[in-house]
């Protein structure tokens, strides 16, 4: 009777004591035992079959074997046997805001879209995303904040380089970059960093890539001043630069993203890599790959049907994969080259996240999707899926400094994915989704399907 009094008395101390911190948002006090499911915790090791883990206010504090892992008596349980539970994904690079129906374009830019593109990721098992530099004011900053803390259940967590760095010849009306600050001077790199300084971006974006010979491309001193000014701030940098010369001069200048695959790796790029441990590689495979291989726009796959209005999936089946044979055997070599250049950097080591480069200006990629066909990708270019799967959740959300996210671990926020079947022995199982958990929350699929259609 003592004991049973103390312990009521000990758990409103911890009430209260939390309540007065006040640091995250008013929850539920419950507490959940998942069983039974096989778990891939996103570190890499083998998955723990007939697992349990146990879940409170919104964050995992226990995980382990069934049977083994202690739950209070009064703890709500989940019986997941059959299934298998990875950490919910990462997606390090994409352009969020800009597609809708058939249009993309700056026009669409608004609070609604972005909330509608983090829900739709939110679907898919996504628990971030990451626009790679194409944001512009001050909404997307107020908007990722509120994500953050909690105000929007049903979204995944909005992240944000905010305005892009790039030089003047990128910038045109119609394109994306239109969000970037012009950059022309080693002065104006400088202050254009200070600028998204206090909105607490942690990477900034910046372009390297003459377009084929049709613009010109930024110089190394005014890269050099953006990666310094950023590193003197704490912040890191994210390139785009495809080409191997270009992607050199930038390991040396002390580049810490590459948001897409270079093309021809060789000897000497692996060797830098090797020298700049930190630096990583975002994969963005998906545009050259849809080219030649789109298997899911014929017949549609179901989890398109249901977030993508018909005329969207037919204009994308009209256009791949390509038929015409010359621009087809294009496609594939460059296909191939990313292929063999990635699975080469993933052998020798480097690290590896996805982005999926989703939401761009071609208004073809759908949201949340792409994160699925990407894995894929990955897996044909030669990555084992176990890799795959590291690379999706801890490295992305590493690469992205949330430390919360990308394991399921003690003390992680509770962001999880439960599939029907696993995703080791296929990887496009991922696409199996039973039900989809964010900050310990199950989110209500049935009804962000139903506002997907309008
Ligand atoms: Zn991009």
């Amino acid at each position: 009777m003592r004991a049973a009094r103390f312990a009521i008395a000990l758990s409103l101390v911890v009430v209260g004591l939390t309540g007065a911190r006040g640091q995250s948002p008013p929850q539920p006090a419950t507490v959940t035992l998942y069983e039974g499911a096989r778990l891939i915790a996103g570190d890499g090791g083998s998955p723990i079959e007939d697992s349990a883990f146990l879940v409170e206010r919104g964050r995992f504090v226990r995980v382990g074997r069934r049977g083994e892992v202690q739950a209070p008596l009064t703890a709500a349980r989940v019986d997941l046997t059959g299934k298998t539970v990875i950490p919910a994904l990462v997606d390090g690079h994409s352009h969020i805001g800009y597609m809708k129906h058939l249009t993309s374009g700056a026009a669409n830019y608004t609070r609604e879209n972005i909330l509608d593109h983090m829900r739709r990721f939110a679907y898919y098992g996504v628990a971030a995303s990451h626009a790679m530099g194409s944001d512009f004011g001050e909404m997307p900053f107020q908007l990722r904040d509120e994500i953050l803390a909690g105000k929007h259940p049903d979204a995944a967590r909005f992240l944000t380089a905010g305005r892009g760095l790039s030089p003047l010849s990128e910038i045109s009306p119609d394109n994306m970059r239109q969000a970037a600050f012009p950059v022309t001077t080693p002065e104006g790199a400088r202050a254009a960093v200070q600028e998204l300084v206090p909105r607490r971006v942690r990477l900034v974006k910046t372009w390297v890539d003459d377009r084929g010979g049709a613009v010109k491309k930024l110089t190394p001193d005014l890269y050099g001043a953006i990666i310094e000014e950023a590193h003197k701030n704490g912040l890191r940098v994210a390139v785009h630069a495809t080409d191997l010369r270009d992607a050199k001069d930038l390991l040396r200048a002390g580049i810490d993203v590459f948001a897409h695959m270079i093309a021809d790796v060789d000897d000497e790029l692996v060797a830098l890599f090797k020298q700049h441990p930190n630096t990583s590689v975002l994969s963005a495979l998906g545009g050259p790959h849809r080219a030649v291989y789109a298997p899911w726009l014929n017949p549609v796959h179901p989890l398109i049907i249901e977030t993508v209005l018909p005329d969207q999936i037919k204009r994308l089946q009209g256009r791949f994969p390509q038929t015409d044979p010359e621009q087809r055997a294009r496609s594939q070599a460059a296909w191939d080259r990313l292929a063999r250049g990635i699975s080469r950097l993933s052998a020798a080591g480097v690290k590896i996240g996805v982005g999926t480069d989703g939401g761009g200006q071609q208004g073809d990629q759908f949201i949340g999707w792409t994160m699925h066909a990407e894995l894929e990708n990955m897996v044909m270019a030669g990555i084992p899926p176990a890799k795959v799967l590291v690379a999706a959740t801890r490295t992305s959300a590493e690469i992205l400094g949330q430390d919360d996210l990308g394991l399921v671990a003690a003390g992680k926020s509770a962001d999880f994915v439960v599939l029907d079947a696993n995703p080791l022995e296929n990887i496009t199982n991922t696409r199996k989704i039973s039900s989809v958990y964010l900050r310990g929350t199950r989110v209500n699929r049935e009804k962000l399907r139903a506002s997907f259609g309008s």
